[in-house]
């Protein structure tokens, strides 16, 4: 209302890839808070979110909309894209950008190794031209584990180098990027950077509206077995059952994609902390590691449904083990990860059975 009587603009959150999975969610979590002051504002390609046809928003933000009676300003814009990227800023009082668009596939990025580094460096840089151009300087970044490569200890806390044997040209996108970003942080004290270091998002909100989509046949464990279960796909592979781990099957930090969502609204608090500036990494996971057969189980007991599943040879550059030290997030954010795998499995099947083909009708 105030907005509107003085004919200014309201403060506004920029989202890249906010109708992608930890997009959505995170948009979600921010429109569900009472007291959220910010416009909402959505830039996405819709390369891996889908909008029926005829309508001008993806599906997963306007069930957003109809759950929380709020308004998402949408815009269908590449990152790459310069200037349909200004326009945006131009029309918006961008405060603060949250920037998770990006390729994610780490098999794909393999074969595809220069369409990641268009997308996920050369969107990033085009995102940071334009957010200097327009005086913005606050940034969280989407970005991911992979960035320590192979861990040399356990659990990976933000003081574990980065960048060395890390496996696939998706994982060094993530890392490249985290140089630019301590690269531009060391030019110009203005900015402020916040890197999200994801462990394994899994689980869906609880709902059931909104969740994962992914394109095609999922790369990933969770996003696979809940396609089993539903019956899309006839069973899982397991990659590797001689890892040195509990049961010999790799193991992961899973975390419920509702708990990550909460840590970016949580770190959008640091900005306006006295004295905040810089880079700063911080892990986003649970501190607990899962093998993939305990996942099997949990995902059995959640759907009441067999999971059949053949043990195979390992994936190639897959690690055995990683789990995060969470207490930065504790410490700096006052953030901790509460849903438990139940949890995730539950919230995962109960997406997967109520929208069995994802988003499309
Ligand atoms: N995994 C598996 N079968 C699959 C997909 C994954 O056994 O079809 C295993 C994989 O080897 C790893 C764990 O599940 O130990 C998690 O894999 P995901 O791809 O979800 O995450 P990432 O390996 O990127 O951490």
């Amino acid at each position: 209302m105030f907005y509107v009587l003085f004919n200014c603009k309201m403060p506004a959150i920029l989202v890249t890839g906010g109708a992608g999975y930890v997009g959505s969610h995170t948009v979600m979590a921010m429109l569900e808070k009472s007291d959220f002051e910010y416009e909402i504002v959505v830039v996405d390609n819709l390369s891996n979110a889908y909008r029926a046809k005829g309508e001008k928003k993806p599906v997963a933000l306007l069930r957003i909309e109809e759950m929380t009676g709020k308004t998402i300003q949408f815009y269908e814009v590449d990152i790459r894209d310069k200037q349909g990227l200004s326009n945006v800023f131009g029309k918006h009082d961008v405060q603060c950008v949250i920037h998770f668009a990006a390729l994610k596939a780490v098999g794909e990025s393999v074969e595809k190794p220069l369409e990641y580094c268009q997308a996920n460096i050369t969107g990033t840089c085009t995102l940071f031209e334009v957010m200097r151009d327009h005086s913005v300087y606050n940034l969280i970044y989407s970005s991911s584990c992979t960035v320590y490569g192979e861990p040399e200890k356990l659990p990976l806390d933000e003081n574990h180098p980065t960048g060395r044997g890390i496996s696939s040209p998706y994982g060094r996108t993530k890392y490249f990027c985290e140089e630019i970003m301590k690269d531009l942080c060391a030019s110009d004290p203005k900015w402020k950077i916040i890197s999200l270091r994801y462990f394994n998002p899994v689980g869906a909100h609880p709902s059931g509206r909104i969740g994962e989509d992914p394109n095609g046949i999922p790369n990933n464990l969770m996003p696979f077995i809940a396609q089993v279960a539903v019956g899309r796909l006839p069973e899982l592979k397991v990659f590797g059952t001689d890892y040195p781990t509990i049961d010999g099957t790799g193991v992961r930090d899973y975390i419920h994609v509702v708990d990550l969502a909460d840590g970016h609204v949580k770190a959008l608090q640091l900005f306006h902390r006295n004295g905040f500036s810089g880079f700063c990494p911080i892990n986003l996971g649970t501190g607990t590691g899962y093998s993939v057969y305990q996942v099997i189980s949990a995902f059995e007991k959640a759907s009441n449904r067999p999971i059949p599943f053949v043990p195979s040879p390992r994936r190639a550059g897959d690690l055995a083990a990683n789990w995060a030290e969470p207490a930065a997030a504790s410490q700096l954010l006052a953030w901790n990860a509460t849903r438990s795998l139940a949890q995730m499995c539950g919230d995962v099947w109960r997406w997967q059975s109520g929208n069995p083909n994802g988003y499309r009708e």
